[in-house]
């Protein structure tokens, strides 16, 4: 599949990872379950975790690029999750003005989400994907198996994304997953993975810059979401687990201002629990500091209240100017006491 974007186009492959020439960049954890891969190849190992994705480890990883004479002419290969991805992108897009990079993903969210769409960038202690740029790679490697290493919180993480592509686009691929829950080992995983890829690629390409509505789409749980794993610094939920209890109270809120259809947010809520994933947190009674994160989300403009809401599974659009009512009524309603 080829992806075209206003800076370049590049093909996304379903293959065995093949690993091209170029320095590879990966994290402890990868290498340590795929290191039989890497055999003979000259590889930057970094910390795993999302403090990997900060100015001080592009710095440090800048200067080891010098050191190992890499030019403009390199190529570098991420390999791992979205901590990797985001980081070795970012990397690229600067390191001498600009240099080809490959994206091979190994966590479920990475493959359907974080290596499509050419966003790279870096956290500031001030918030996360601060610092960055649009820089698509020069090809996309989708290898599935990667994904049997995975641990069971890490996969589910991914999940919620999955989930999220149905609820904002395809009825098929929800009705597959309320059939039979989705889990590591499926028959349906690669076309899955095809099928949210095809999503993601389409919405980034007809809205690279985010400035039509379409990308904003994606967005669907995570204005609360990105709100809940601010307050609670990051440390309590997963991004996949914020996003899934986000997706519950924006489906409520939805429901709430007459904007999608009644019964929605119990079909999202029963989607969610079959996949593990939660549907509720204590920390949603911090009402004030939630809706002030969420005033503050790069989303929204003006510290206005706005999100992506979904009006019935397949069907979403970003409404912008919530009122704040609503939100703490349904705040109150899913804190969990
Ligand atoms: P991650 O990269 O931190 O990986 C999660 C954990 O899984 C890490 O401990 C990692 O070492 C481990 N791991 C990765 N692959 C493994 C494997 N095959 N086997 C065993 N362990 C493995 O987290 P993530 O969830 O992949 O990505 C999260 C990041 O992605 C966040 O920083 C988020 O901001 C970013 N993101 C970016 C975009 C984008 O469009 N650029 C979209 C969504 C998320």
């Amino acid at each position: 599949m080829i992806v075209t974007h206003a800076t370049g186009q590049y093909e996304i492959r379903y293959q065995r990872v093949n690993l091209p020439d170029g320095l590879i960049v990966t994290d402890r954890n990868v290498f340590d379950a795929h290191g039989d891969i890497l055999t003979d190849r000259d590889v930057i190992v970094l910390e795993p975790g999302e403090h990997t994705k900060s100015l001080a480890v592009y710095e440090q990883l800048c200067r080891q690029l010098v050191t190992k004479k890499v030019t403009r002419k390199s190529t570098l290969i991420a390999l791992g999750g979205g901590v990797i991805g985001d980081l070795v992108g970012f990397v690229a897009a600067t390191y001498m003005r600009g240099i080809d990079y490959v994206q091979i993903p190994t966590t479920l969210l990475a493959q359907v989400d974080s290596s499509v769409g050419g966003k790279t960038g870096v956290d500031l202690p001030e918030g996360k994907n601060l610092v960055g740029a649009f820089y698509p790679p020069s090809l996309v490697q989708i290898d599935t198996s990667l994904l049997n290493t995975l641990p069971a919180r890490q996969f589910q993480c991914g999940m919620a994304e999955v989930i999220k592509y149905g609820f904002i686009q395809s009825p098929s691929l929800d009705d597959s997953l309320r059939q039979e829950s989705l889990s590591l080992g499926d028959r349906r995983l690669e076309s899955v993975v095809e099928e949210c890829i095809a999503i993601k690629a389409r919405m980034v390409q007809e809205d690279e810059f985010e400035t039509l509505g379409i990308r904003a789409q994606l967005n669907f749980g995570h204005t609360v979401g990105h709100a809940l794993e601010q307050i609670t610094r990051y440390a309590t939920y997963t991004h996949g687990e914020a996003i899934a209890i986000g997706m519950v109270l924006e489906a409520k809120i939805g429901e709430v201002i007459g904007f999608s259809q009644p019964g929605l947010t119990g079909k999202v809520e029963s989607l969610i629990a079959a996949h593990n994933l939660p549907i509720n947190a204590v920390e949603l009674k911090e009402f004030d500091l939630i809706v002030s994160a969420m005033r503050k989300d790069k989303k929204s403009s003006n510290g206005e209240l706005s999100m992506s809401l979904v009006r019935g599974i397949g069907d979403c659009e970003f409404v912008p100017n919530i009122d704040e009512g609503v939100i703490r009524g349904v705040l109150s309603e899913f804190a969990k006491v």
